[in-house]
């Protein structure tokens, strides 16, 4: 028989592993399903530099491992695999990975949110041959190469002011003619001569037999067509919830993102949910830490109110 936690976290963002720390310290047995790719969106992330504590900014990944260790620290048991199927239908609660089935009296769902595809085949083919959605991850591979960004908000300027370490030169290619990001991340890009800005302008195709020539772009405003010569293309155009498995089980809003009833819980009394999985406006480290520790004192006073032992 499966063994029975209190409490199972699924995914392994700040978000998950807060409420990790704070759920082992209050004493409840703690499993946290980390998912394949352990750490979350922050290990796809450069300089993390407002995240209060470390003053001189900290890399993604080495913040991330800092994070596991704590939730380690005080007991959290951790397995790196993706959650496959669950069920919240009665209790305890079942989640079902490729090793076997585990039992838990509450839930946490912290599965964060993945970066958006523009959904262009030609997109996918190159996929790893020129085209990335993660500059942190494959800007390594474009040194003194011309590559392009694709978006207007924070992730696109983060992604071509990181670029420009590696990159001949970076176009930003925005489908209107003002940008979303924050006012200081537009100022560093613009300011950054190895950056250039291409405005109202779409890409409708991704070009290249066997790797990344260039893309075929649109202007919304003046209808013409244009080619850009690339050998990187990087996409930093949103995120989607990873809210898949819970379809049908959770409310959810039409985008897929979680809606909380009562503070953290779901519509399933038990389950909560905790960081970008339930936020599309904020979507920071630190919001998503602080709401994983709202979760995880909120399913530790509702188990408690059960009055089980
Ligand atoms: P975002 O703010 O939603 O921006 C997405 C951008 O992509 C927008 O400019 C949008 O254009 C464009 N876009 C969306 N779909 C598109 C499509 N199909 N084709 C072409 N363009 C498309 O997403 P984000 O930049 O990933 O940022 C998400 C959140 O994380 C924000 O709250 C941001 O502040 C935060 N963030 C913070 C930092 C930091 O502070 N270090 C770094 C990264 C992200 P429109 O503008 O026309 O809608």
């Amino acid at each position: 028989m499966a063994k029975l936690h209190d409490v199972i976290i699924i995914g392994s963002g700040p978000a998950g592993y807060t409420a990790a720390i704070y759920a082992a310290r209050a004493n409840l047995s703690v499993l946290m399903l980390q998912g394949y790719q352990v750490g979350g969106q922050l290990m796809l992330t450069s300089d993390v530099e407002n995240y209060p504590g470390f003053e001189e900014g900290i890399l993604g990944p080495p913040m991330m491992e800092k994070f596991e260790a704590q939730a380690r620290r005080f007991g959290t048991e951790l397995i790196p695999e993706d959650v496959i199927s669950v069920d919240f239908s009665k209790r305890p609660f079942k989640v079902i990975t490729d090793s076997g089935e585990y039992e838990a009296r509450a839930i946490i769902i912290s599965t964060g949110a993945s970066a958006k595809w523009l959904g262009l085949p030609s997109e996918q083919r190159l996929q790893g041959r020129g085209v990335s959605a993660c500059a942190t991850c494959d800007g390594f591979f474009f040194k003194k190469k011309d590559v392009a960004v694709i978006g207007g908000g924070d992730t696109a300027m983060e992604e071509a002011t990181f670029l420009t370490r590696y990159a001949n030169h970076v176009t930003v290619i925005h489908r209107r003619d003002t940008l979303r990001a924050s006012k200081i991340m537009q100022d560093r890009a613009f300011k950054n001569p190895k950056i250039s800005f291409i405005w109202d302008t779409e890409v409708t195709e991704v070009l290249g037999e066997n790797e990344l020539t260039g893309l075929r772009l649109h202007n919304v405003k003046t209808d013409e067509e244009s080619i850009l010569p690339v050998q990187g293309f990087f996409l930093a155009i949103g995120h989607k919830p990873n809210t898949d498995l819970f379809k049908g089980i959770l409310d959810m809003d039409k985008v897929g993102y979680i809606i909380p009833v009562e503070h953290t819980m779901t519509n399933i009394p038990g389950v909560f949910a905790a960081g970008d999985v339930t936020d599309h406006r904020y979507r920071q480290a630190v919001t998503a830490a602080g709401d994983g520790c709202r979760a995880a004192i909120d399913a530790e006073r509702w188990l408690e109110s059960l009055g089980e032992d």
